[in-house]
């Protein structure tokens, strides 16, 4: 630790990024530095926007001449001078989406690895000439089965998906997929002209109808009598009255299919896609590949069941390989005999000769053994990096699983593993916050990863909360004391233990012991809520049991099953008793891929009477736009637009409360239609936002910009935090309660303006909780948070744990997905899912109260309860 000697040192001189005041420090090279501070203390200004900048702008600079236009636009950082500055790579949480198509094989290389090993070294059937790597690539025209053009899925739309009840009529919306409002009326309507029978119900229509209604292909074009009965509508054609418009038909199939392969809305796509039903592909079965790949076998498997298997199996697959036993044409003595079986059933059930697994017929001794160093040389570096992975608690993966179902803890690590496997050595690198998402016994691989990579000669630059890291970092830089204005200093640069000497330091208070948690009062339940038989992922129909009116927390080794059982088994299946869909979650475009696969199986048997609302606090981005910010989504804008148009100024002009919406065309700068910002595109670089030329960021028109409240314009208010506004509105109940709710729960720096994509996923949560507080509170809400504490401070988690103490007390129940002790400490029941990860978790391992559960120390298979146990103490 502090004995390491720190020779070189980064030396940042008069840094003013952001909240930053001016700040001198020096951050020694070669050692594992962590950023401590609270929450928008400027940990991150300091870490990424200004020294991981500055070594991004030297780099551009020395490859691109051009990119000097690129740097003059972006701006440089705010920095009078740094020195000693190697190259810098950045590892952070991505705020964006993963695209959908990317999976864990691709973000590691490791498909490309498998391709090569299946294409050089793989087992061909007789007279199949040999592929090229790139054929066994679904994501290539060479590759991709035809059937499903790669997807591995088909979707298609049925009598049974579109009318979910045959009771109906037409007109009481027995096609449910039709669109909805004006449009499905128009389809109705067209049924009434064709003469069609809008009143009976659509089970008791004749077969051939109904098959046209949801089936045709034809559009025709006939006369709309809108509003008219369909006597009215006889009467109507057969005087030849006037019509309303001519409308044109779709069939309901042809309108599902057609709205999700073309639509722009997350939102209709979403909506349609609950009328469609995916399928596996006849084809391919699910593997994507066209026929010729999936017949080329290694170790008696197709790459498709290779990239199906967790990196933990694939890794005995290849060990043998990798050690120079030869590889098996078939699957014995390679893979354990149930998984052969397994292998065996699946390709019979896929129609795949049996003889694709029989000795190459054209091999010759000479190629053989050619094919054999292939395949021991590429085995060899898979099964590198897949012990990398394994050793960062990844191995329940496996290569197929999409990027986007992957929480941001897990992709981090994920690229952290490629980063190790680069053998770059004399760069830094910057991560945020790498233990995300880690349970405290997945926390030591972590630390074993970043040493690893110190060892080889980098530099280690970590904005972080875990004060497990922090105890065990070289060094230690702290930011603060508080927020935004009241933050942007450092309060101390050294080895950990000095941190002890400063008193305003939020984390020195955490960091040394003296801070013991006040052992909660314990409350009592409700009632249960009683889950029986759920099936999701790796849960395989377990039986659990909630208290009602507690704060519980569900706990275990990351890929062990939390989210599955908390954020997804019982979200889906207590909204599906209440009669709503899922509530926040799934409503975004991840998802909308497709229509899900899994479905969660289960069912409530006791409690559901204590639950009358649902409510899920995700980390996910309240808006993917700069056009969202804390002002929209709170309602707070609608408000002060309102103040605005009540202006003396404002009525003088005629501007109503839309002209200071920079979503309306009236009002806002039209150079960049409102957003602030203009992208600037360049060749072979990501694209960039660069300030608007004309309204400066401003985002409004000048002749907005001339009305002003107490002299401040619309523009002037978005600039204000948080607590600037509690100020300048104190006098405005209505703005005043949800403005105290922010400041609480520790937000209080935040612009209103600050565009959602700036926003860290803790922001966004505390953002959504703020907004939940401001409701009634009527004590049947059930809360759901995933991993709440992500990106919290102590401090900050202290605070929140305040607040959602606050909703148990008014008898709601919250239930959170948690890796923090002190929080698990501080709830009245935990319920630890375990014992393993992926195949090897899914069950409860442990519940009761904290102290019960720590209390099975030794005793049980929970990894929670040793570290529960410390934490008690
Ligand atoms: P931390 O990493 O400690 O949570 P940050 O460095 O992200 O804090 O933020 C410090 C301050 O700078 C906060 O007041 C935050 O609102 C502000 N800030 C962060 N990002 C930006 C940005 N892109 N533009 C302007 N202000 C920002
Ligand atoms: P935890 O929340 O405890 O980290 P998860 O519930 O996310 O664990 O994961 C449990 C298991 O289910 C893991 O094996 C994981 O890979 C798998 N899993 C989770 N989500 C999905 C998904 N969307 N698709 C496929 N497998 C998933
Ligand atoms: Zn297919
Ligand atoms: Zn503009």
């Amino acid at each position: 630790m502090a004995d390491r000697d720190l020779s070189g040192f980064v030396r940042v001189r008069g840094a003013r990024e952001h909240n930053l005041k001016n700040v001198d420090v020096d951050v020694p090279r070669d050692a594992l530095v962590v950023f401590s501070g609270v929450s928008g203390s400027g940990k991150s200004s300091l870490a990424f926007a200004t020294i991981y900048a500055e070594a991004q702008r030297r780099y551009f600079e020395s490859v691109a001449p051009y990119a000097r236009r690129l740097i003059d636009q972006v701006g440089v950082p705010a920095v009078d001078a740094i020195d000693g500055l190697p190259p810098a790579v950045a590892l952070q949480q991505s705020r964006g989406t993963p695209s959908a198509r990317s999976s864990v094989g691709s973000a590691t290389s490791l498909s490309s690895l498998l391709r090569m090993l299946y294409s050089r070294a793989g087992h061909y059937p007789a007279h199949q000439p040999m592929l090229y790597a790139e054929d066994f690539s679904p994501n290539t025209p060479q590759g991709a089965c035809p059937t499903c053009h790669g997807l591995g899925r088909m979707y298609d739309a049925t009598e049974a998906s579109m009318v979910p009840d045959d009771s109906l009529t037409i007109r009481e919306r027995a096609v449910a997929a039709w669109p909805p409002a004006w449009h499905g009326q128009n389809l109705r309507d067209i049924l009434v002209t064709l003469g069609h029978d809008v009143d009976t119900p659509w089970r008791q229509l004749p077969k051939k109808l109904r098959h046209w209604i949801l089936f045709t292909e034809e559009q025709p074009t006939v006369p709309v009598y809108a509003g008219f009965t369909p006597a009215e509508t006889r009467d109507a054609l057969r005087h030849r009255t006037e019509p309303s418009y001519q409308g044109t038909f779709m069939g309901a199939r042809k309108y599902v299919l057609h709205t999700f392969a073309t639509t722009q809305s997350a939102l209709m796509k979403r909506r349609v896609s609950r009328y469609m039903i995916a399928s596996d592909c006849p084809t391919c079965h699910g593997k994507r590949l066209k026929r010729e790949a999936l017949s080329v076998t290694f170790a008696g498997l197709d790459i498709g069941e290779m990239s199906g298997m967790t990196l933990r199996d694939l890794a005995d697959v290849l060990r043998p390989v990798a050690q120079g036993q030869a590889q098996a044409g078939r699957a014995g003595g390679v893979i354990s005999r149930a998984a052969s079986r397994q292998q065996t059933a699946r390709r019979v059930a896929a129609g795949l000769s049996a003889h694709a697994a029989a000795p190459d017929v054209r091999r010759t001794p000479v190629l053989s053994e050619e094919k054999r160093t292939a395949a021991q040389r590429i085995a060899h570096d898979v099964l590198d990096r897949l012990t990398t992975l394994n050793e960062l608690g990844l191995g329940y993966l496996s290569l197929d699983r999409a990027t986007p179902t992957l929480s941001a803890g897990e992709l981090q690590r994920l690229r952290l593993a490629t980063q190790i496997r680069s053998n770059l050595f004399g760069v830094i690198y910057v991560l945020d916050e790498p233990s995300a998402g880690l349970h405290p016994a997945d926390g030591e691989a972590l630390l074993q990863a970043l040493k690893g990579l110190r060892a080889a000669g980098n530099s280690l630059f970590v904005v972080e909360h875990d004060l497990t890291l922090m105890r065990e970092a070289d060094w230690l830089v702290d930011v603060g004391p508080d927020a935004g204005e009241r933050g942007g200093e450092v309060l101390y640069s050294g080895p950990p233990a000095g941190l002890q000497a400063v008193p305003q330091s939020r984390t020195a208070a955490y960091l040394f012991p003296g801070a013991g948690v006040t052992p909660a009062r314990r409350r009592e339940t409700r009632g249960w809520l009683r889950l029986e038989g759920v099936t999701r992922n790796n849960l395989r129909g377990i039986d659990v049991e909630i208290p009602l009116g507690c704060f519980v927390a569900v706990t275990g080794i990351s890929g062990s099953g939390k989210s599955s059982l908390v954020s997804q088994a019982m979200v889906d299946l207590v909204s599906q008793a209440l009669g709503h869909e899922p509530p926040v979650a799934d409503a975004d475009e991840d998802d909308a891929d497709g229509p899900a696969r899994e479905a969660t199986r289960g069912r409530i048997t006791a409690g559901l009477e204590h639950i009358r609302r649902l409510v899920q606090v995700d980390q996910k981005p309240i808006g993917r736009t700069p056009r969202s910010n804390l002002a929209t989504y709170t309602g707070l804008f609608d408000h002060m637009r309102k103040l605005f148009a009540a202006t003396t100024a404002a009525r003088r002009r005629r501007f109503d409360a839309g002209r200071f919406s920079f979503n309306v065309a009236k009002g806002r700068c039209e150079t960049c239609e409102g957003e602030g910002f203009v992208s600037v595109e360049l060749l072979f670089m990501p694209s960039v936002y660069a300030p608007c030329p004309t309204c400066h960021g401003a985002r409004y028109n000048e002749a907005t910009l001339k009305v002003t409240l107490r002299g401040k314009t619309i523009a002037d208010v978005l600039q204000l935090t948080v607590d600037d506004a509690l100020a300048f509105f104190a006098d405005d109940a209505s703005l005043a309660r949800p403005l105290t709710l922010l400041q609480q729960i520790g937000l209080g720096y935040l612009r209103l303006g600050q565009p959602a994509t700036e926003l860290s996923g803790g922001e966004a949560q505390r953002i959504k909780l703020a907004t939940e507080l401001q409701r009634a509170q009527r004590g049947t809400t059930l809360y759901v948070l995933d991993e709440p504490t992500t990106g919290l401070h102590p401090a900050d988690v202290d605070k929140l744990l305040t607040q959602l103490g606050g909703l148990v007390q008014a008898g709601n129940t919250v239930v959170v997905v948690e890796h923090e002790m002190r929080v698990v400490a501080a709830s009245d029941w935990v319920i630890d899912i375990g014992p393993g990860a992926g195949a090897e978790g899914g069950t409860v391992v442990a519940c009761g109260t904290p102290e019960h559960v720590a209390s099975l120390a030794g005793v049980t298979t929970s990894r929670t309860a040793s570290f529960l146990q410390r934490q008690l103490n």
